[in-house]
């Protein structure tokens, strides 16, 4: 047994990352999951494919200059680093018990049952990892959860590494973010919060660390992104509260569904509270006699107050995300004592090159900050802002980038350089107030008459008459049945639309023979709605690769990567596309499609866009002008295809911002300032639209309640949402007097193949009835049907029908 270096014997090392992308440059890890989930290769293959890969990276991030010990964070995972973390304390819901084999350990094959579920069980939920486009897997946890060190695969990295001569630091999402993110089990009590069981947790990481210092490791790194938000802790903040002092918060209502412990509410008592479960959490690790050293990241913002409090808990080094948060106060760092920090210089969610000058003045006022408060200035290191997961592996591969562009990028790999370089001091520290040190002024960046038209939109230009009017208008336009019914856009994408499509990029198929194609696919779309009796029709979206590619690809101010994949989940990838200049439409994009699937039919077809928060939030996005202002750009665009829509005899357009949550930012004090001007973006797309034509829009989330005011300004006629998954509680949600426009709460959870009955949808629509009145009641799916077959899409679709016929028969 080897004994834990002391804390001095390895200093953190000057450039380190927070995390790499581990799906692999070609997509590796990807195609070998998908070749093992399907037979294709054995354990034993994975097993190699998987290593290879580790080693490839290990290589890379060497050869570009994080050569020192405990300068690589290993962040590999098979699927999600939160189920890593789950199972690496036996946070395993009670249905997946037979994972674990009689020594209570959970090998590959379980654990990918807890990612994807299996013919009798559901997977463990998804959802978007703070504000970015990855999807984490939910934990459960319970009161009688089994919290034990179920799996060793951190440690067991850190050997593999070590074995291959490179001392890597073993990363785990810490347990506060693990636990605050998780959700109570099903049917644990009233009242229980996982962070109840923090100290059990906390114990299962003490085992872990123990081990990785036995096997050799100088650091480990705990990610504690969740500092970064408001913590709520409304279903009671019980870590601080059984520990016998009590949080004022705690003493007062006993602490459940304390408003009180909101940081809005009394932000004194919060902050007691992570304090408290700081210390018991770090604070405990950092007494353990035999542990690595530990750094504490805090990704994904600043983490403001809570710094006294991590700096007193003795981890040997804290990490700050300086991109979106501001430097230290000098107050905050009063404690520093000893604690090396770690200068998240270089923004790790975006594809832009650093302003270098600008992060290295930035770095030594850090050094300042800290040298003034009694630390020592040396031990400041640079790091990203958050792991580089989020962008595409590298640029080197990108040979149509026009070279201009191609200058002021910096995918992971370049970003690593940007940290080396920024951590040798091979930077001179500029302005911070100067001028651009990447200078985007390159043809495309600038496009006046785009700025022209974006400043000739009058006062009124996002609003549109009062609702009555235009109720008025569109009941005599479109002749609509009560309860009426229709799709969100996309029909089944099958093997032919997708092969047409590959085909007629790859050059297979050429311009005539692709719309062929794609009008043959419409008219069959078509003519199945017409046969269900639906009654508004879409047109099925067949050309559509992605929902917001599509329109990147039409965008003048866009380009796409052709190598540039980031993982989203598990084995699935998106390749966002760049948003670098001033967008507009060059010409019309959907109206062709549109207008001939109405040419096909009598009842009304829906024009279909997607809006621009949604274009924003699933692209990279340029920084060098607000966010509001570009959403502006992009909502002229929409506008103009909203007109051309309108003159082509589309007499419904929806405009989907599934998105629009998703934005939200992760401190309530940034949400009204994003919701105002997403909401103005929506609007300016929309309202420039006749009082006749019916407005859409389609929120694919049931969080209905947390944005009511935000999709309430929205303004749009009719608004479809997710609701089957939910068993239509968020229609309960919905006041109808405030409510009064159209509204669609979906009857048939998509994310299945599970076909739903007649009578399950009536009951749905009797009950969305009573709570919302049968005017303004829409019958729809829960999102579009694009990932799901033909053969449950025309049964359920059939029991929709049905199910509304009855109900309106009863009214
Ligand atoms: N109109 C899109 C579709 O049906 C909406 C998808 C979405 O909301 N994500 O596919
Ligand atoms: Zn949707």
């Amino acid at each position: 047994m080897t004994t834990t270096p002391p804390p001095t014997a390895a200093p953190l090392p000057a450039a380190t990352i927070v995390g790499y992308p581990r799906i692999g440059p070609d997509r590796e890890l990807k195609k070998a999951e998908e070749a093992y989930w399907a037979g294709r290769i054995d354990r034993t293959e994975l097993d190699r494919r998987t290593a290879a890969l580790r080693t490839a990276t290990r290589e890379r991030l060497t050869g570009l200059g994080l050569d020192a010990p405990a300068a690589i964070p290993e962040t590999f995972s098979l699927y999600d680093q939160v189920l890593d973390a789950a199972v690496t304390i036996g946070a395993i819901p009670g249905r997946f018990a037979d994972v674990l084999d009689a020594d209570g350990r959970i090998g590959t094959d379980g654990y990918f049952t807890l990612a994807r579920g299996d013919a009798q069980r559901p997977p463990l939920e998804m959802t978007k990892w703070f504000d970015t486009n990855y999807h984490y897997l939910v934990p459960e946890i319970g009161p009688d959860t089994d919290l034990h060190l179920a799996s060793t695969q951190v440690i067991d990295l850190f050997t593999e590494a070590l074995a291959a001569g490179t001392t890597t630091r073993p990363v785990l999402v810490g347990p506060l973010t693990l636990l605050l993110l998780a959700k109570a089990e099903d049917g644990a009590p009233e009242g229980f919060t996982p962070l109840d069981r923090l100290d059990d947790a906390v114990a299962v990481y003490a085992e872990v660390l123990e081990r990785l210092a036995d096997a050799g490791a100088p650091w480990v790194q705990v990610d504690e992104p969740i500092l970064a938000t408001d913590i709520d802790l409304v279903a009671g903040p019980s870590a601080a509260r059984d520990e016998g002092a009590g949080s004022a918060a705690a003493q007062s209502d006993g602490g459940a569904s304390s408003a009180a412990a909101r940081s809005d509410g009394g932000a004194g008592d919060v902050d007691d509270v992570i304090a408290r479960a700081l210390q018991r959490s770090v604070g405990r690790l950092a007494s353990l006699a035999q542990r690595p050293q530990i750094l504490v990241t805090t990704p994904y913002g600043g983490i403001g107050d809570h710094l006294p409090a991590l700096l007193s808990t003795g981890a040997e080094a804290v990490h700050l995300d300086l991109t979106r948060g501001d430097l230290p106060t000098a107050e905050q760092l009063t404690g520093i004592g000893e604690t090396a920090l770690v200068a998240g210089l270089v923004e790790g969610r975006t594809v832009w090159r650093t302003e270098l000058p600008t992060a290295a003045a930035r770095l030594d006022a850090l050094r300042d900050l800290v040298r003034t408060a009694g630390g020592d200035e040396r031990t400041v290191s640079v790091a990203t802002s958050v792991s580089l997961q989020h962008v595409p592996h590298s640029l080197d591969r990108e040979n149509a980038l026009d070279a201009a562009l191609r200058a002021t990028l910096a995918f992971a790999d370049e970003k690593v350089a940007e940290v080396v370089l920024l951590a040798s001091g091979g930077v001179v520290p500029g302005d911070v107030d100067g001028p651009r040190s990447v200078p985007r002024d390159f043809a495309g960046v600038h496009d006046e008459s785009v700025r022209e038209r974006v400043a000739a939109l009058g006062p009124d230009a996002s609003t549109r008459s009062p609702f009555s009017a235009r109720r008025a208008a569109q009941e005599q336009a479109l002749d609509l049945p009560v309860l009426p019914t229709t799709t969100i856009g996309s029909f089944p994408q099958t093997a032919e639309v997708r092969r047409a499509r590959a085909d007629h990029r790859a050059g297979r198929l050429d311009a005539s023979g692709y719309r062929q194609a794609m009008r043959e696919e419409i008219a069959r779309v078509i003519a199945l709605q017409e046969k269900l009796g639906l009654d508004v029709l879409v047109h099925g979206e067949a050309e559509r690769n992605d929902m917001v590619q599509y329109f990147a690809e039409h965008l003048d101010g866009f380009v796409v990567t052709e190598h540039g994949w980031v993982q989203s989940y598990g084995s699935r990838c998106t390749r966002p596309s760049i948003l670098f200049g001033d967008v507009s439409r060059p010409e019309p994009i959907t109206v062709e499609w549109s207008a001939y699937a109405q040419s096909l039919t009598s009842k009304p077809v829906k024009g279909m866009l997607t809006g621009p928060v949604t274009i924003l939030a699933w692209s990279f996005v340029r920084d060098d002008q607000p966010l509001a202002q570009t959403a502006t750009q992009v909502a002229l665009a929409l506008r103009e295809e909203i007109a051309d829509l309108e003159a082509a005899g589309i007499g419904i357009v929806q405009v989907d911002e599934p998105a629009l949550r998703e934005l939200l930012p992760l401190r309530r004090a940034d949400q009204d300032a994003y919701l105002r001007w997403s909401v103005e973006s929506f609007r300016i797309a929309t309202a420039g639209a006749a009082d006749g034509t019916q407005i859409h829009t389609h929120l694919c989330y049931s969080e209905f309640n947390e944005v009511i005011d935000a999709i309430d300004g929205l303004d749009a006629d009719v608004t479809s949402i997710e609701s089957a998954r939910s068993r239509g509680e968020v229609v309960d949600a919905i006041d109808p007097e405030r409510f009064e426009r159209g509204i669609g709460p979906g009857v048939w959870d998509i994310h299945s193949p599970r076909v739903p009955s007649t009578e399950e949808i009536v009951e749905l629509l009797q009950h969305a009835q009573e709570a919302i009145g049968p005017r303004a009641l829409w019958a729809n799916p829960d999102c579009g049907l694009k990932t799901r077959g033909y053969r449950e899409t025309e049964a359920s679709l059939r029991n929709l029908v049905e199910a509304t016929r009855q109900v309106r028969a009863q009214v």
